[in-house]
């Protein structure tokens, strides 16, 4: 066996010690790790292992790297077999389902969880010795490891229990960025030499979690693009099948919700620092997820949110507003009274209409027009909420659907409103849980 030692400087004085470790024979195994060092003289040369195929560190081409092998089927299963203690098991299912996604999305591979039985991809959490002699080293240094298909452990994907598990920031080892890289490794990619890439030796914390162009050739070399539609997509298949009410309902069932929008055609619902994302009424695997791995820089929580008819996205919250072209930020903060709003908060915004061209704002009782082109609202006045019929005065979030109706949400209620006959239709309030997230009544008591 031989090990490499990495060196890169990080932001500060923090810096990040990257070990990898290979062992030369028919069998390949990388572990990811980094351990915490002060004063480094500067970023090392990285000094790369010899590759089987007679490559070296030095002349290595700066592209994806292949281990050899690869599966001969493209639907694949996993298990679970230990989970962390720092995080719920739900919370784990969800973080390796979408680091799974990552790689699925752009190739005709589906990945399918099984509780029981074998399963292609054996996934464990586990400390020190634990049977394939490449020990765990306790907190630090190792933090997981993989082996490649057509290896006598094919399949097999270590994480360090020791580690300071957390999902979806840096205080500790973020599970889903080392979970994608790893599953890189099962599937029988290399470390690329290729900066920023998910198979980038060096751990980098960021967000959107998203392949590189290099991670996304290097997949697409083994297994192909993803099936033409209409079909449903390997990544739709994948999240269908985790549409699992005991881990993802109980949460979106107790929640009111902050803001809600129709963004690119799904739904996203906002609740403090999370997001659920619906596509065609179906919740998507891996969420709720932080709001700041799709928007970074989003603040903690949004009082309201839409989309405008340029696509661009607008976050409120307090005195201050957002706005986002696709994940990136485009302007904001800037103050609300810009607009022509007071400073309180907004308490909901709707875009309505099929030009998208008219957005209400809406807070304490009141509501005002605002026009997203000229980016001021129709009049400084407001107007009464009455003028909704059978809305009630205060309301938390709003959204239009693709058919046009207009849904009014408070507490754990919502009410829908017909765009025709200007009012909401019969049989409203109905609970959200209920209707979005398929909570069951029982989990849904009034409070
Ligand atoms: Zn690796
Ligand atoms: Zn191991």
């Amino acid at each position: 066996m031989i090990a490499v030692e990495y060196r890169m400087r990080k932001v500060g004085t923090r810096v990040l010690c990257f070990r990898l470790y290979a062992k030369v024979t028919g069998l390949f195994v990388f572990c990811l790790g980094w351990t915490a060092h002060w004063n480094p003289p500067r970023c090392g040369v990285p000094d790369l292992p010899a590759l089987p195929d007679g490559q070296s560190g030095r002349n290595r081409q700066k592209r994806f790297v292949l281990s050899g092998g690869r599966w001969e089927k493209t639907d694949l299963t996993y298990k679970i077999i230990r989970f962390p203690w720092q995080l719920g098991n739900t919370k784990v299912r969800q973080a390796i389902a979408e680091a799974l996604t990552v790689w699925s999305d752009v190739t005709p591979l589906t990945f399918t969880e099984v509780q029981g039985g074998r399963a292609d991809i054996v996934i464990d959490f586990t400390r020190y010795w634990h049977g394939d002699n490449l020990p765990f080293d306790g907190p630090g240094g190792i933090l997981a490891h993989a082996f490649f298909p057509k290896t006598h452990r094919e399949g097999d994907v270590h994480f360090d229990y020791d580690e300071t598990w957390t999902i979806g920031n840096n205080l500790g080892t973020d599970l889903l960025q080392v979970a994608a890289h790893e599953f890189g490794h099962v599937l029988g990619l290399q470390h690329t030499g290729v900066s920023k890439s998910l198979m980038s030796p060096f751990y980098i914390f960021r967000y959107p979690l998203s392949l590189s162009e290099d991670d996304k050739q290097g997949i697409q070399y083994l297994y192909g693009k993803p099936k033409p539609d209409p079909t449903p997509t390997p990544a739709q298949k994948i999240h269908d099948s985790f549409i699992c009410p005991q881990f993802v309902q109980p949460e979106a069932c107790d929640a009111d919700f902050d803001a809600v929008s129709t963004i690119r055609g799904e739904l996203f619902f906002f609740k403090s620092r999370y997001v659920w994302r619906l596509r065609s009424g179906k919740l998507q695997a891996g969420y709720p997820a932080l709001a700041s791995r799709h928007w970074q820089g989003i603040p903690s929580s949004v009082d309201a949110a839409f989309e405008d008819s340029l696509g661009n996205i607008w976050f409120f919250q307090g005195s201050q507003y957002w706005i986002y072209d696709g994940e990136r930020r485009i302007s904001g903060p800037a103050s609300i009274t810009e607009l022509g709003l007071s400073a309180s908060p907004v308490q909901a915004a709707l875009m309505w209409g099929t030009e998208k061209n008219k957005i209400y704002f809406f807070k304490g009782g009141s509501y005002w027009r605002f026009n997203p082109g000229m980016r001021q609202v129709d009049n400084v006045y407001p107007r009464r909420m009455a003028d909704w019929r059978g809305i009630p005065q205060e309301i938390d979030a709003a959204f239009q659907d693709e058919f046009g109706f207009a849904y009014f949400l408070r507490g754990r209620h919502y009410w829908k409103f017909d765009p025709v006959q200007v009012k909401v239709l019969e049989g409203y309030p109905r609970l959200i849980g209920h209707d979005f997230f398929g909570c069951l009544p029982s989990s849904n008591s009034f409070r």
